[in-house]
């Protein structure tokens, strides 16, 4: 892990703990949010399953040596015995005095918030009720909280959303062409997602160009098992692939991305669908994995396309191949709202890391003056970062998503401008 520091020899700097609650996991990070340096981090996964396991990573200043450990709790446990044994880890390493708030990962805020947002009793009763549009997500989010509530009584909880940075959406991105009744009285409306990841790589690029955020237009392209793009005008977000649920826009590991709806109706009036499972089809096994009867990850897929004698070789290069089309047909169609580009930014685990994804995307980009530079694009895979374009195309970015590090330092700053806590 880059930039983790020793752990015990830090205990007395200010840190904020970021938590990110999904349905049946827990990630977690401790922060220094002024110079980014990560404590200890982990990830509780396959929650409430017999696969249950927790694995915390930090180190002790000793021999500066990384430590992974793997907890030996008997599973099947929940997301409560998850942070409580993080709890215990953090008491354990003396680093419990450090932290100064919780900062959150909400993923549905809906029109209600647009900024980082200190928790009360009233957050917490709009984000349940918002879990209308986040079945999945928003009722894992009030676990965290509700967890750290309970084992962090008396330091503030900053709830930094999904949604929040694409709220600068004009009505003509955000709208779709239903009835306006369900706008007006049931919120449906286009969304996105990923705010924070696009909201990191956009200022990470603005810094590469040496220019303020607010003068920079960008589209950035989050490529990893869920998948989105977002066009960014003068700083801010003007659309986005994602909508009302993350299940819109770009194909993805195991979601669809964009379908005809009328083959839904087809689905249950002709094969005898349930809505439950055209819910399933849909997320679970549709995208990458659907396409070629074989995986959701991007690198097994590249290596049996790659592999020609491998039997599911032809239908790997198929996946790979409308899944790329759909990228590249979604970032041109977004010059739609802009009149100037400085640039395209891959990021996510498939933008930070496929090259050859990269170039199958940006071929067919041309006409936006798109050409990458081959040597630079297979040079910038596992953590490297930087343009891999040619000099005469416009600059193609490679940025390592950190949407922990982002939870922290806005959770930081709501504090020292509220003065809830001291920094
Ligand atoms: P994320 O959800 O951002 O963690 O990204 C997960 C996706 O990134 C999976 O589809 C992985 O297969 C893909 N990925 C990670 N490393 C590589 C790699 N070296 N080459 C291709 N895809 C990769």
């Amino acid at each position: 892990m880059s930039k983790q520091k020793s752990a015990s020899a830090q205990t007395s700097v200010t840190a904020i703990l970021v938590i990110n609650c999904g349905s049946s996991s827990v990630k977690f990070s401790l922060i220094q949010p002024r110079s980014g340096t990560t404590l200890l981090s982990g990830l509780a996964e396959c929650l409430t399953t017999p696969q249950a396991s927790i694995k915390v990573r930090y180190n002790v200043d000793i021999d500066n040596q990384e430590q992974v450990e793997t907890s030996t709790l008997v599973a099947p446990f929940d997301h409560q015995v998850a942070l409580n044994t993080l709890v215990n880890k953090l008491v354990q390493l003396n680093l419990v005095d450090s932290i100064v708030a919780i900062g959150h990962r909400v993923v549905h805020g809906g029109e209600h918030y647009a900024q980082p947002t200190l928790i009360n009793t009233t957050v917490k009763k709009t984000i349940e009720k918002l879990a209308k549009l986040a079945p999945l997500h928003n009722p894992a989010n009030i676990i965290g909280i509700n967890a750290c509530q309970q084992a962090f009584a008396t330091l503030p909880q900053v709830a930094i959303f999904d949604t929040a940075f694409h709220q600068s959406m004009p009505e003509k991105a955000y709208l779709y062409g239903l009835p306006i009744k369900l706008y007006q009285e049931h919120s449906i409306r286009r969304y996105g997602f990923h705010g924070t990841s696009h909201y990191f790589v956009a200022n990470q690029a603005a810094k590469l160009m040496s220019k303020p955020l607010e003068q920079c237009n960008l589209i950035s392209a989050h490529l990893g098992n869920g998948c989105s793009v977002t066009v960014i005008k003068n700083g801010q977000s003007v659309d986005t692939s994602m909508g009302m649920t993350p299940l819109e826009g770009i194909m993805m590991g195991t979601r669809s991305g964009d379908i005809d709806a009328g083959i839904i109706f087809h689905l249950v009036e002709q094969l005898g669908f349930s809505i439950e499972q055209v819910d399933t089809l849909l997320n679970k096994k549709s995208g990458l994995f659907g396409l070629s009867e074989l995986s959701n990850d991007c690198r097994t897929l590249e290596t049996v396309m790659l592999d020609k004698s491998h039997p599911q070789s032809a239908q790997a290069t198929l996946a790979l191949t409308v899944f790329c089309y759909r990228i590249a047909k979604s970032i041109a169609s977004f010059s739609a709202s802009l009149s100037e580009l400085d640039g395209l930014i891959f990021t996510g685990g498939i933008g930070e890391n496929s090259s050859w994804v990269r170039q199958e995307v940006v071929n067919q980009l041309g006409l936006l003056n798109f050409h990458l530079c081959e040597e630079k694009n297979q040079a910038t895979r596992f953590g490297s970062s930087g343009d891999i374009a040619i000099n005469t195309s416009r600059p193609c970015w490679v940025i390592g998503t950190n949407e922990e590090w982002v939870i922290a330092e806005q959770s930081a700053q709501l504090l020292t401008s509220n003065s809830a806590g001291k920094l």
